[in-house]
């Protein structure tokens, strides 16, 4: 029996929906670059598998959070551009090299670290400069950018590739913050107007073209989460979450489900119990609040969510769709990551990036 066939729950991932999904966001800003973030693990779904499509589709520059993410891209893209989100720590800028990996210097004691390193190789060492235009995180503050142009050779040795910033509320076309942080890159740029532009992630393309600079950055938008707040979803959806039922109980007042007893049978029903729980990514802030859905039926998620389990009031589902071994939809093109995320009370980035690990993964569509 294949681990498929035997799963208590299925994950299917739909590598062409990723690939339409890059020609959509790339189609968006014919001017610039696209480049794409595949920073953990691809969002969950497998840098393995998800760079090479991309790459397939066009896709020449990749940006990573940590460095150990970028050595192991390197081995799946041997050409590709990589930056390092993070940028070097002490004494780590030999893995960075030896990798091919490119930096982005965040202050200015990663600056001085990496032009140092440049000065040892004596060969100068491609960079790029993280600006912080208003999300306070991370980045070269305004009076570091303000001493970079003052002295320019504080970069003598780096090779800067690509200067750029990150916006806080790109999906909401209309905060005005998104106007203020565009105004304080273009100042950051005139200042440092080396190599290529970048400011706009998933959200920042759907802003318009004055966002989009030389390079855009889509991570989200590519596995399908919605890049807009305020807008229908344009993105293919990406993953298809099944769980099997395992149990079936009928149930009536007064009998409770799960642990603490925190759902009291309203009603003469029917319980099942899937084979998902918490230690999968199904987060236990669901309890009471999620959904999933059997044939067009929303089916409640009631009780708890348990490490392995959760139960779904099935009552109003079709009875030849619900008996042990029959798959329940976690998540689906109606039912999405964004859905869920809301049920939960947090976003779609936080659902694709804590799938599990125990779900039966299958790739499909993954021919160019
Ligand atoms: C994660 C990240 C991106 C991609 O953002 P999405 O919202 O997922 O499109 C782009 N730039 C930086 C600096 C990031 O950290």
């Amino acid at each position: 029996m294949s681990a498929a066939e035997r799963a208590g729950a299925l994950l299917t991932i739909d590598l062409g929906a990723i690939r339409k999904n890059y020609l959509f966001l790339s189609g968006h800003a014919p001017g610039a670059e696209c480049a794409a973030a595949v920073k953990a693990n691809a969002y969950g779904l497998g840098m393995g598998r998800v760079a090479p499509v991309l790459a397939d589709a066009g896709c020449r520059t990749f940006f990573v959070a940590l460095i150990d993410e970028g050595i192991a891209l390197r081995k799946i893209l041997p050409d590709a551009v990589i930056y390092v989100l993070c940028g070097p720590f002490a004494h780590c800028e030999d893995d960075f090299t030896e990798h091919a990996l490119i930096p982005v210097l965040n202050d200015r004691d990663q600056i001085a670290r990496w032009a140092e390193a440049a000065r040892r190789r004596a060969a100068p060492l491609p960079a790029a400069l993280h600006v912080d235009t208003g999300m306070t995180r991370l980045g070269l503050s305004e009076d570091e950018v303000d001493d970079l142009a003052r002295n320019p050779d504080r970069l003598t040795g780096l090779d800067v590739r690509l200067v750029m910033s990150h916006l806080a509320c790109a999906e909401d076309g209309g905060d005005p913050k998104n106007a203020d942080q565009l105004a304080r890159f273009r100042a950051a740029r005139q200042r440092l107007p080396w190599g290529k532009a970048s400011l706009a992630n998933s959200s920042g393309i759907l802003l318009g073209p004055d966002y989009h600079f030389d390079m855009v950055r889509p991570g989200a938008a590519l596995y399908g989460v919605a890049p807009s707040g305020n807008a229908p979803n344009p993105m293919a959806q990406t993953v298809h979450l099944q769980g099997r039922i395992l149990q079936l109980h009928d149930v009536d007042s007064p009998m409770t489900v799960g642990y603490g007893a925190t759902y009291p049978v309203p009603r003469k029903g029917k319980i099942a119990t899937v084979s998902v729980g918490y230690a999968d990514g199904y987060l236990r802030a669901l309890s009471n609040r999620g959904s999933a859905r059997i044939g067009a039926v929303r089916v409640p998620v009631v009780g708890r969510v348990s490490m392995d389990l959760i139960t779904l009031d099935v009552t109003d589902a079709a009875p030849e769709l619900v008996h042990p071994g029959a798959f329940v939809d976690l998540l689906d093109p109606i039912h999405t990551v964004d859905a869920l995320g809301k049920e939960a009370g947090t976003n779609g980035y936080e659902i694709l990036t804590g799938l599990g690990t125990r779900y039966a993964r299958r790739y499909i569509g993954g021919e160019a």
